[in-house]
């Protein structure tokens, strides 16, 4: 579970001119995170129109990608300098291999990743010209973590902060969240896919921080004002950070007025796992200690980086990259 630090830029010019950015040292020990979440291969084929019911068309291209929004945020967080420790599951196909090794090459540890008999999990997207996708998830080995072992309880409890989604059945995670609870690490919930029942009590009673975009805030709330949103969801979780796209964040918390953060102006290309890696990038300033104005700014400055480039985990960056739009 190492993860090497890029180095940092050396704060005295050697010779006459600007002088460097200072930018933010890594701290002594990097901070532990962990993530409960899913594994998928994203299958995505790229077509002129996404077909209708019935219809059958060409596409242009067809990739496949390691994804799923547990390992997106594992992988960002990893970039943003944390050392992250993955559990969850993949099948015993080839996909299975590949998304291993995907979060291997990434520095996040997946000694707890088990191999479940059957296929990977997989996500199978059309993405049509102008941008837009339709996705089917097919679970596949996700759904074998359906409860926690003592190796994955040993690992929450030395965590500095556990990262949870709904990729995975929700008694794990709502496990997962209450093993967190009892040792006093911090959790935040990515509230995401919304299931069509209400989120367990026990879950929610075991959140430090839901983080929801602003269409799964109105679905677990039933408004779409995102403050009205947040401003109901404080009556289950202490503190709320609602993501509004281009917009930037929204923060609320309990006896607070709530805030607006705005998001860096730069021109989208691509905005896959803008969420993820908003949300890996504040794991990591929050397990810091950073306050919680600095942790998204420096969330809003990674997810904008990410939003630049085309990708989901490709286009996730660096500590040094984040600090630097900070400097
Ligand atoms: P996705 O599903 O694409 O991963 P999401 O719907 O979960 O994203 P968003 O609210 O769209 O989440 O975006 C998350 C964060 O990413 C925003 O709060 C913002 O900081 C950043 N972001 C997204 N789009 C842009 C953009 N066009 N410009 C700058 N920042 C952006």
């Amino acid at each position: 579970m190492t993860h090497p630090h890029p180095p940092t830029t050396p704060t005295t010019p050697t010779a006459p001119g600007p002088r460097p950015a200072p930018v933010r040292p890594a701290p002594v020990r990097p901070a532990g995170i962990v993530v409960l979440g899913s594994l998928n291969m994203d299958l995505v084929a790229y077509v002129a129109q996404a077909p209708a019911r019935g219809e059958t068309v060409t596409g242009r291209a067809f990739r496949t990608l390691p994804g799923g929004k547990g390992a997106n945020q594992a992988v960002a967080a990893a970039r943003a300098g944390a050392e992250v420790a993955m559990i969850g599951a993949v099948g015993t196909d080839g996909f299975g291999t590949r998304l291993r090794t995907a979060l291997d090459r990434s520095g996040v540890d997946t000694d707890l990743v088990r191999t479940a008999e059957g296929p990977s999990g997989t996500a199978h997207i059309v993405v049509d010209d102008e941008g837009g996708n339709a996705i089917v998830v097919v679970p596949g080995a996700n759904s074998a973590v359906t409860s926690l072992d003592h190796g994955d309880e040993a690992l929450i409890a030395t965590a500095d902060l556990l990262l949870l989604q709904l990729e995975l059945p929700l008694p794990a995670v709502t496990a997962g969240a209450r093993t967190a609870r009892a040792h006093g690490v911090r959790t935040v919930l990515t509230p995401a896919p919304v299931p069509a029942r209400p989120l367990p009590p026990a879950l929610l009673a075991a959140t430090d921080l839901l983080v929801p975009n602003q269409h799964e805030a109105a679905a677990l709330t039933g408004r779409t004002d995102p403050y009205a949103a947040a401003r109901a969801l404080l009556a289950d979780v202490p503190e709320v950070v609602v993501t509004l796209g281009a917009a930037g964040c929204l923060y609320a918390a309990r006896g607070r007025e709530p805030v607006t953060v705005p998001a860096p102006r730069v021109t989208a290309v691509d905005t896959t796992a803008a969420g993820d890696t908003f949300v890996g990038a504040l794991a990591v300033a929050l397990a810091e200690g950073r306050p919680m104005p600095a942790a998204l700014a420096w969330a809003s400055a990674a997810a904008a980086l990410s939003v630049q480039r085309e990708g989901a985990s490709p286009s996730m960056p660096y500590r040094a990259e984040i600090d630097a739009v900070l400097a």
